[in-house]
């Protein structure tokens, strides 16, 4: 299993950058989770839009589905240019009924996840997590057999991540504060707070991603340390983590 962070930023896309996006591969099956602003340029550079086989997706705040809209444009101009009819599944939970009717158009299709189920998409297997955010939002664990990760997506500190996240080889976790603040009116984790959960979960690899944009970003990577023994990421456009 291969994972490219492609966007990181929290709430808005720093210069040249997008916000939360990842590319899930295995197989020859490529799975993007979440597709937020900056999402569609940026993707480009590492898929093929005609090669991207689904679109999963967190919850419907604007940072995590900006893109959506144009996607659907993009698939739209593939069916004009090469005839090309295939329907792009987009998973998405029905807690927002007007953000889930959104995910269908012409040649996409919104297909409901069920988050007490698990999903399965490609190769992969996901569970869901009901994170502690403004809306409702899933964070998921993802797992083609051999390996597995864990996605917070959008979420408040909450000690019941740490079973969910038991033994996974690695975690992208929110981390849009630094350790001194206080995430938990946002919906959000500090440095520390995503640390504390990936140690007491035994994860090898957590990677800092939806990050702040501003301040010393290597200082979450400090504090992070402090409080986790495995290898700390910062994330960042390209980054890749293989499971091994
Ligand atoms: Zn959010």
């Amino acid at each position: 299993m291969k994972v490219t962070v492609i966007g990181c930023w929290g709430g808005y896309p720093a210069p040249n950058g997008a916000t939360s996006v990842y590319l899930v591969e295995h197989n020859d099956f490529s799975l993007l989770i979440d597709f937020g602003s900056g999402a569609l340029s940026k993707v480009q550079n590492y898929v093929q839009l005609t090669d991207i086989d689904a679109v999963l997706l967190s919850h419907y705040h604007h940072d995590h589905i900006a893109d959506i809209g144009v996607l659907q444009y993009a698939q739209l101009v593939q069916y004009y240019v090469d005839g090309k009819e295939d329907t792009l599944p987009i998973y998405g939970h029905l807690e927002d009924e007007d953000g889930f009717a959104s995910l269908t158009a012409d040649y996409t299709k919104g297909i409901a996840y069920n988050p007490d189920q698990t999903l399965e998409v490609g190769p992969f297997a996901i569970t869901f997590f009901k994170t502690k955010h403004p809306v409702p939002c899933y964070g998921m664990r993802i797992t083609d057999g051999t390996h597995t990760f864990v996605y917070t997506a959008d979420t408040a500190y909450e000690d019941t991540w740490i079973d969910f996240s038991q033994g996974a080889d690695m975690m992208i976790a929110d981390c849009n504060f630094y350790a001194h603040q206080n995430g938990e009116a946002a919906g959000h984790m500090t440095s520390q707070e995503a640390a504390l959960i990936a140690e007491q979960a035994h994860i090898k690899d957590l990677i800092l991603s939806h990050l702040p944009q501003y301040g010393d970003l290597q200082k979450l990577v400090k504090e992070a340390s402090q409080y986790f023994a495995g290898q700390v990421h910062l994330a960042h456009e390209g980054f890749v983590w293989y499971g091994r």
